[in-house]
This record gives structure tokens, C-alpha cells and sequence, in this order.
């Protein structure tokens, strides 16, 4: 039988007809063709090009395909693509070696997952074995996986100490913009966000509470940048309380913010740092928990109960380790706080100014949001669907960016030139000035 010629229609009727899709109704689903990657740029099988100021799911943070990355797959494929985790591997031992090269000092294991949510499982499972207490504080803005009842329905004895689905607590972490606290200032937004933490933990029970876990920066949430002496005052309470912080950095570490870790910009250090996406730009799914030297101290004379198929996978070990070199060498994560920081931010502050539509912009690095509003006066949020029509607008103009809500988020890998950012910030501008013609 002759092999079906490829083209963009057969992919996409392969996918309709055979491929179940995350997050959606299956029926409305009409996904882009991509055929191929390099760099910012992706296309489809026609050879139509885009910009892709998305990093797909905020994740490729080196860009696509680069080079050095796909040769040490390549020849760790060759070499070893398998091995269990209990047995010791070069690649493995080398990629938790760089990743603790990049933690603050105090710090001394990786536990390797092979995503973002069983990070932060195996984070919220080691909080719990540590401190004997049961609760998890988290915010309600947050994202932090989509697992969790997986070993709740195994039925062997590893059910036992992991029926873990309960316990978990939510508060308001700070959100000037749309405060859920009334105040007219960061200065207020952070000390009543303050506040109601404390009154959480002590209506909680601090006794009961083993780790408050936050994504340092809320990413798919709307890019929430907290203020300083928030991150600091939860360190604080943690501290206070005998509660384990654990920083979720799962979108925004590994370059993202232009630093290695976005809690470097705000003089706190977590108990337990939770990595993924960035750490090798997804070319091979991983996660882990880098584990500070108390909680890797008790773990040496306490059973850990947790474990994973694909814990520290040699192909994914391998990608993470010359991600890391090449970042290193290529002064990548320089690059994210140099144009994210410089052309970036003042391009999409003058966007804010333009255009009413954009009600808020926000961000650090090449990690922004902008909050699109109906009406800037009231903050209306602009309608999801309407959101969904620039998107597809952007699209169609070559340029692909992450929407949540009712806003877009401009993500660009860390390798983004100004060039990119000037064309790219060229066809938000054309893109939001058609939509305000048009709806006017
Ligand atoms: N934590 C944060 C902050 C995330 O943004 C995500 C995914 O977007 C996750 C955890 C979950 O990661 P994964 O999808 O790899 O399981």
C-alpha cells in the first residue's frame, strides 16, 4: 500500500479522527499543523512560517531543535536509551549535578519526575513525610499539575502512604490589578495578602499545615508578579509556623525571568524547588524537586514512598544536561533579561499606551501578560471568545502567542533576537488596531 502523501490535511483528519486532546471538547477541536521547528519559527507542511512567541506550552525555552540538544539525545539514544532509576547513570548523575550547580547553596538531591505535576506530587509527598503534617496551603491563582488521584485508585500497599487527594487549602495570593483585598496600593495589596495568610494558617491549624506551595511566579494565572516582601513575609510565616515553603518553578524558572530561578529576584529561598519545562525545553518530558539539605538529610534514614518508571530517563537526562551547557555557553538566560527586560517590555509598554484594549501589561524577562479589557475604566475582562479571535487573527498573521482568560501572553523562547521582537511586536500592534476598527 502506498504511504499517504503528508500534507497538512491528512494531519489534521489523523488527528481528528484518532487523537484525544487535553483540556477541550473534542469536538471543537480544529489544532494548527506543525510540521517542523527551528529556533522561534515553526511551520506547517505547505511551508507556511510562524513566529512563535508562545515557546508552545512556555516551555522551549532554548528555542526549538537546537542543534546541540537533538546530537545529545541523539547520542544518548545510541548509547543507553533506557535504564531503570535504581541503577547509577552518567547522564543522570551529570544532570543533577548542573541543576544543583544553579540552586542557591543549601541544597544537595534531585528527585527526577517526568513533568511538572508529579514535581510537584512527589514535592507535596516529601513536605508531608518530612513534617508529619497533612495540609497544603496553596493559591487559588496557581497552576501546579494535573495529577492527583492516579495513586489514590492503585490498590497495592503503595496506596497506603499516598492517599494524599485531601488536605489541600487555598488563599488569595496578591493581585494589585484585581484585588481581592481593596487596596489601592502595592503596599497595601501585599500586607493584606499578608495578613489573610496569616489568618489562614491559624484558622487552619499551623500544626496541621506541612508546606505552603506557590508558583513563585504565577504563570498560566495571568504572570502575576508578586511584590517583593510578599514572597519574603510567606518565607517568614513559613518559618514562623514550622511550615516547608515549596516554590513551583516549573513556567518560570530555567531562563524565563532572566535568571535561573525567578525566586533569585526576590531574596528568598524555598525548602523545595519544583522544575520542569525550561530545565530541557520539553525535547524529552522531565520534572523534578530539587531538595534542600535537611529534607535530603532525614530522606538518608527515612523511607522515601514515592517513585516513577522514567525517574531520571538517560534521554531526557542527556537533553537536560546540554540544555543547561548551552544556555551556559550561549549566554541564553543574558539574552531572556537583556531583550525581555530591554525591547520587550518597552515595546509592549507602548502597546499599553496605544491601545485601551490592553488594560494591563506585566512581567519579567521574556514572561509577560497582557490583560485585555472591554472597558479599561470598569476592567471588564475582554470575553474569552473575543480573546480567541485575536489569537486566531495573530495566527493568521504569522505570529503565535499563549492566551489564558482573557489575556495574551507573550512568551518568546529565551533565545528571542530584537529582531524577532520588533516583528512580532509589529504584528500584535497591526492585529489590536484591526480588532478596535473592527468592533468599533
Ligand atoms: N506547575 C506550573 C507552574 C505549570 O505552569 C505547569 C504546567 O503548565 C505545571 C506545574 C504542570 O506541568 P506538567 O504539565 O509538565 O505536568
Amino acid at each position: 500500500q502506498a504511504a499517504p502523501q503528508v500534507t497538512d490535511a491528512y494531519v489534521h483528519q489523523l488527528d481528528r479522527q484518532y487523537v484525544f486532546h487535553s483540556w477541550a471538547q473534542q469536538g471543537a477541536q480544529d489544532p494548527m499543523v506543525v510540521a517542523g521547528a527551528a529556533g522561534c519559527r515553526v511551520w506547517d507542511h505547505a511551508g507556511n512560517t510562524y513566529l512563535d512567541f508562545s515557546s508552545q506550552l512556555v516551555n522551549t525555552n532554548i528555542g526549538h531543535q537546537h542543534p546541540r540538544v537533538v546530537a545529545a539525545i541523539q547520542q544518548q539514544a545510541a548509547q543507553l536509551a533506557t535504564i531503570a532509576p535504581a541503577h547509577a547513570n552518567l547522564a543522570r548523575g551529570e544532570a543533577a549535578k548542573r541543576i544543583l550547580a544553579r540552586a542557591p547553596q543549601g541544597f544537595s538531591k534531585v528527585f527526577f519526575t517526568n513533568g511538572g505535576a508529579d514535581a510537584n506530587e512527589n514535592a507535596i509527598r516529601m513536605a508531608r513525610l518530612y513534617t508529619g503534617r497533612e495540609k497544603i496551603l496553596s493559591a487559588y491563582r496557581s497552576y501546579h499539575g494535573n495529577t492527583g488521584s492516579a495513586i489514590a485508585a492503585t490498590g497495592d500497599w503503595r496506596r497506603v502512604p499516598n492517599e494524599y487527594a485531601r488536605g489541600h487549602v487555598h488563599f488569595f495570593n496578591p493581585y494589585l490589578y484585581r484585588s481581592d483585598f481593596w487596596a489601592e496600593s502595592e503596599a497595601e495589596e501585599c500586607e493584606r495578602a499578608l495578613q489573610h495568610l496569616r489568618r489562614v494558617i491559624e484558622c487552619e491549624g499551623s500544626r496541621s499545615i506541612a508546606a505552603i506551595l506557590l508558583e513563585t511566579i504565577p504563570g498560566t494565572a495571568g504572570i502575576l508578579m508578586p511584590p517583593k516582601a510578599y514572597l519574603q513575609g510567606v518565607r517568614q510565616l513559613a518559618d514562623e509556623f514550622g511550615i516547608m515553603l515549596i516554590l513551583d518553578e516549573v513556567m518560570a524558572g530555567f531562563g524565563r525571568t532572566g535568571r535561573w530561578f525567578a525566586f533569585e529576584h526576590f531574596d528568598v529561598v524555598p525548602d523545595l524547588i519544583v522544575f520542569a519545562k525550561g530545565v530541557n525545553s520539553g525535547y524529552v518530558p522531565a520534572g523534578g524537586v530539587v531538595i534542600s539539605d535537611a529534607v535530603s538529610r532525614h530522606f538518608d534514614d527515612h523511607l522515601f514512598v514515592g517513585g516513577l518508571t522514567y525517574s531520571g530517563h538517560p534521554l531526557a537526562m542527556a537533553a537536560i544536561v546540554a540544555t543547561l551547557d548551552t544556555m551556559a555557553d550561549e549566554g541564553i538566560v543574558e539574552n531572556a533579561d537583556r531583550v525581555g527586560n530591554g525591547p520587550l517590555a518597552a515595546g509592549l509598554a507602548r502597546l499599553a499606551e496605544r491601545h485601551a484594549l490592553i488594560g494591563e501589561v506585566r512581567g519579567v524577562g521574556v514572561f509577560h501578560a497582557l490583560e485585555l479589557v472591554a472597558d479599561p475604566v470598569s476592567k471588564a475582562p475582554l470575553p474569552a471568545a473575543q480573546v480567541g479571535v485575536i489569537k486566531q487573527q495573530l495566527q493568521a498573521r504569522g505570529l503565535l502567542v499563549f492566551t489564558a482568560e482573557n489575556r495574551i501572553h507573550v512568551v518568546p523562547p529565551c533565545i528571542v533576537t530584537e529582531e524577532e521582537v520588533k516583528e512580532g511586536l509589529a504584528i500584535l500592534d497591526d492585529v489590536l488596531n484591526a480588532y478596535a476598527n473592527s468592533s468599533n
